[in-house]
């Protein structure tokens, strides 16, 4: 039997999960085929990967950074398209199965819905669209028939062992947290924690946003929203518990006291071709866990008064709405200003919560109301900081 081919559209190409996302598409045997490249700034890999890949079209989001490119060496049979709306059009196109959606932050929001909108199914890692505009985009995806499938590590355990039993035997779902490079230190340290400090992930590599979110713990409340919209389940249905090795990725724990997990060493390789290979398993590059060696694999209660961010992240589950557009918003243009050296890393998640306190909540906001409340919440923080530097 010929198995067919799954035409793949990856969305942010160059960065950690698109860059991941291109080994499993190489070493699928022709299963996978990368159809749409997408980029933002690092048009010279964006070109090279073109020319490994082939795609129909390639996309470079960032109109500036693609005049510096030669792109004459673009093979013949890749169609160039430059601009931000770009994204949208490759995404929706014909022969595209299924739109991987690794672009980072809210950016990544319209080339998710574009997906949704064209019936596509997503897989998808960008959870910023799920944190700010869960119900509209799971609602779309419901009118559409489009599935969403999870690429997030804790976020794809949890869809494999749901596999178990049946939606109504789910007492709660269990996200582990490898507590990042911060989970030991005290207030005192974490006041004096460095931007290098903060990129030095213990077990996973990965973009930079999401290491310093990580580190925060907001990552993790970002994926207590995106669970909860992801999994239909109420925020009290949704633990956390910290597991340092990150190699038990999530857990569902059913009405008997059964709880069922997904174990695998952390590499991203495995839940991304899950996800383009759903519903079959197949062989692939992704590490495999070695069982000769010696194992030990702890779980501790997460911190919640050090690490404040994951109350922030219940809060938005609980109440829906605007605070997850909001929320998602202020914690970009922090991780901004920390990144930039403006602010402490412990300014971070007060900053936050600060401008989640400050705004009107909607229990049903559009999509445009969410839209201008990002960018209100960025203006926010930006004030924030004005005020704290003057303080
Ligand atoms: P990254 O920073 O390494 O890569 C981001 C990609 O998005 C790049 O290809 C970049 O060119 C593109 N991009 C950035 N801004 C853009 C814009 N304005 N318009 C169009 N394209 C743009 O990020 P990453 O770590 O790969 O994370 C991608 C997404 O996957 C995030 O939503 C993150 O939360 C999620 N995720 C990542 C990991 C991981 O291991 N890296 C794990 C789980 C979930
Ligand atoms: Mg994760």
């Amino acid at each position: 039997m010929t198995r067919s081919t799954t035409n793949v559209a990856v969305l942010g190409s160059t960065g950690s999960i698109g860059r991941n996302a291109l080994e499993v598409v190489a070493a699928s045997q022709g299963r996978l085929r990368a159809t749409v490249l997408s980029a933002f700034s690092n048009t010279e890999l964006l070109l090279r990967q073109a020319c490994e890949f082939r795609p129909k079209y390639v996309v470079a989001a960032d109109a500036e950074a693609a005049r510096g490119v030669n792109w004459a060496q673009l093979p013949t049979e890749c169609e160039l398209l430059i601009g931000p709306e770009a994204i949208a059009r490759a995404a929706a196109d014909a022969d595209v199965d299924v739109v991987l959606t690794a672009i980072v932050g809210s950016a990544g929001l319209w080339g998710t819905w574009a997906a949704l909108e064209a019936g596509k199914t997503v897989a998808l890692a960008n959870k910023e669209t799920l944190v700010m505009a869960g119900t509209l985009a799971t609602k779309l995806a419901a009118e559409r028939r489009a599935q969403i499938i999870p690429v997030d590590s804790e976020h794809s355990a949890i869809f494999q062992a749901l596999r178990a039993g049946r939606p109504g035997e789910v007492a709660r779902i269990v996200l582990t947290a490898s507590g990042g490079p911060f989970r030991n230190y005290t207030h005192e340290q974490l006041a004096e924690v460095t931007v290098a400090d903060a990129l030095a992930h213990p077990t996973w590599n990965m973009g930079r946003k999401i290491t310093i979110d990580s580190a925060t713990m907001m990552n993790k409340a970002l994926e207590i929203i995106e669970a909860r919209w992801l999994f239909g389940l109420d925020a009290e249905q949704i633990g956390v518990v910290v597991h340092p090795q990150s190699v038990v990725h999530s857990m569902v724990e059913y009405v008997d006291g059964s709880v069922v997990a997904q174990l695998s060493p952390p590499d991203m390789k495995l839940p991304i071709q899950y996800a383009l290979t759903y519903p079959e398993r197949v062989a692939g590059p992704a590490t495999k866990l070695d069982w000769s060696q010696m194992h030990k694999w702890e779980f501790s209660p997460p911190d919640v008064e050090r690490f404040p961010a994951l109350e922030l992240g219940w809060e938005a589950a609980r109440t829906g709405g605007t605070t997850g557009a909001v929320l998602n918003a202020a914690n970009e243009a922090a991780v901004a200003l920390f990144l930039a050296g403006e602010i402490k890393f412990t300014d971070i998640v007060p900053a936050c919560r600060s401008v989640v306190g400050q705004h009107t909540f909607e229990t049903e906001p559009t999509l445009e109301r969410l839209i201008a409340l990002d960018r209100w919440a960025r203006q926010e923080i930006a004030t924030w900081n004005c005020h704290s530097a003057r303080r």
